[in-house]
């Protein structure tokens, strides 16, 4: 799950200046999850945005706004979209991007909330940071915990020289990712694996932007796009 702050409402504000119609777009997916982006916050960004001389001329909420197709649909159907001033999405930086490619260029398209981290899922309302997506998984030799994701310095052969009591230096309030990787696998007889070195990462394989073509349809509709 992709976790999402608000944006500050006087940048949002500021964002939309000068415009009289808007069209919002929430995400009844991980948005909604974060309270940031499901139907209640609409309504709340709909008030505020009221209470400054702004009209919002409608609202979707898709079950993901990072599936264009969904996205799309809403564009074909609903006039009062395609003739907002601007779009408000209330999504991940993933969805913002979606409806920025699905509008018009002519549009403009702004985001009113922040972007975090790949959240594991613990509970409602409770997330924590346990992938970076770096593209080269290393958890098989570490325990299932990722050091380039939960030792803030990225160690793949670590612990540094910073540990003290099991905790990290860098964050005094966690426990040392390599202290607990040590640990983990200890409990499972393992430790042999910790006595090889890991070779750097192969930062090639997470050159941006990345894309996967599963099928020969996708394949197709990119090579269409590269002509
Ligand atoms: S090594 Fe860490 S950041 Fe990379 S894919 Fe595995 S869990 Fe994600
Ligand atoms: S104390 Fe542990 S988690 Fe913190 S930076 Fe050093 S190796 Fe990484």
């Amino acid at each position: 799950m992709i976790i999402t702050k608000k944006k500050d409402i006087k940048a949002i504000l500021a964002s939309l200046e000068g415009k009289k119609t808007v069209y919002l777009f929430g995400c009844n997916s991980c948005a909604e999850q974060c309270a940031t982006g499901g139907e209640k916050e609409l309504k709340e960004m709909t008030a505020i945005l009221e209470e400054n001389g702004i009209k919002v001329v409608g609202a979707s909420l898709p079950e993901e706004t990072c599936y264009r197709q969904l996205v799309l649909k809403d564009y074909r159907n609903k006039p009062e979209f395609r003739e907002a001033e601007a779009v408000l999405v209330l999504a991940c930086g993933a969805g913002v991007r979606t409806v920025a490619d699905s509008v018009e260029e002519t549009q403009p398209v702004f985001p009113a909330l922040d972007s975090f981290f790949l959240a594991t899922v613990e509970r409602v309302g409770r997330f924590f940071e346990g992938c970076s997506l770096c593209g080269e998984c290393v958890l098989d030799a570490t325990g299932g915990i990722c050091p380039h994701t939960e030792c803030p310095k990225g160690l793949l052969n670590g612990p540094c020289g910073g540990v003290a009591h099991g905790k990290c230096e860098v964050n005094i309030e966690c426990d040392c990712a390599w202290v607990r990787i040590y640990n983990r696998l200890e409990k499972q007889g393992r430790l042999d694996a910790l006595k090889k070195i890991t070779a750097p990462k192969d930062h090639s394989v997470g050159i941006r932007p990345r894309k996967v073509l599963l099928r020969e349809s996708a394949r197709s509709a990119d090579r269409k796009d590269k002509k």
